[in-house]
């Protein structure tokens, strides 16, 4: 892995790559399992069992996106990434990056870019290290379990930080990027999955959703919003299994009625909006004295 530090979680120390472990200074060992990714949990705060994406969630919603529902996001995504570092060498780091569909998929079509995969859950990354080395990017994509709000990397190590359907620690994102790199933010439109929506709730129970204003949450923290744009589409999501992948995939499956979860199960095929707010913000960099 070329063009990223990771810290010690325990001491803040610069971890050393070994063959099968990172070490710090003062000798924490942090072992890489056989898929490639490195546990980088604090000793005492790994995850409990009901947090996080659990294996068969991660392995629906592989499946689901290896379908290529959501092709017109990654392509925005890339297309985005490679016109913001033009073929020159970047560090990209995925804060929250699930099982690595837009990670492994942008290193893919980014050939200089170094990334750094971050999620919590560690199914997840298990699941994103095989996906890198299917799609031969291993060299230049690893991944770590940790938190995205508190990330193993020193200050201003990234030139992109990617955060897709995932919490935004703005502050934390600020803190790793370099002067003047970028933070690409996807997150729900106001119309995204209504006509999934209208089966779970009932058409008159439907609102839309609330898209969240990164701009005015991240202004705080010197990200100036440079770009913003909504990419709208339909999906026709074919079976009851990317139906259930797709489901488990939202917050809906939190809080919807019982009647409303067996209508979706009844159903062979659901046609829906696909809808993703995207923010593009860029870390001031301050002026010499
Ligand atoms: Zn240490």
């Amino acid at each position: 892995m070329t063009g990223i530090m990771l810290l010690c979680p325990v001491c803040g120390g610069a971890l050393a790559r070994e063959e099968h472990a990172f070490v710090c200074p003062s000798g924490h060992t942090y072992d890489i399992a056989a898929s490639g990714y490195c546990n980088l949990l604090r000793p005492g705060r790994q995850r409990n069992k009901t947090s996080g994406d659990d294996r068969d969630m991660v392995r629906a919603r592989s499946e689901f996106l290896g379908s290529g529902y959501y092709s017109p996001v990654l392509n925005f995504v890339t297309e985005t990434v490679g016109t913001l570092i033009d073929g020159a060498p970047a560090v990209m780091i995925d804060a929250g990056c699930g099982e690595g569909f837009y990670t492994n998929g942008t290193a893919v079509r980014c050939p200089s870019l170094s990334v750094l995969g971050i999620d919590v859950s560690k199914h997840a990354v298990d699941a994103a290290a095989k996906g890198a080395r299917r799609e031969g990017v291993s060299s230049r994509v690893m991944y770590v379990t940790a938190s995205s709000a508190s990330m193993p990397v020193p200050d201003g190590s990234a030139d992109i930080v990617l955060s897709i359907f995932s919490p935004c620690a703005y502050g934390e994102f600020a803190r790793v990027l370099k002067d003047g790199g970028h933070v690409l933010i996807c997150s729900a439109g106001a119309s995204h999955l209504r006509e999934m929506k209208e089966i779970l709730y009932g058409r008159e129970g439907v609102r839309p959703n609330i898209p969240i204003d990164h701009a005015s949450a991240a202004a705080e923290f010197g990200l100036v919003p440079v770009m913003k744009k909504t990419v709208s589409f339909r999906i026709a999501v074919e079976g009851q299994a990317h139906i259930k992948a797709l489901f488990s995939m939202t917050p809906y499956r939190w809080r919807t009625p019982r009647e409303g979860a067996r209508a979706l199960a009844l159903r062979d095929e659901l046609d829906t909006t696909a809808e993703f707010d995207i923010t593009l913000l860029q870390k001031q960099s301050i002026p010499a004295l």
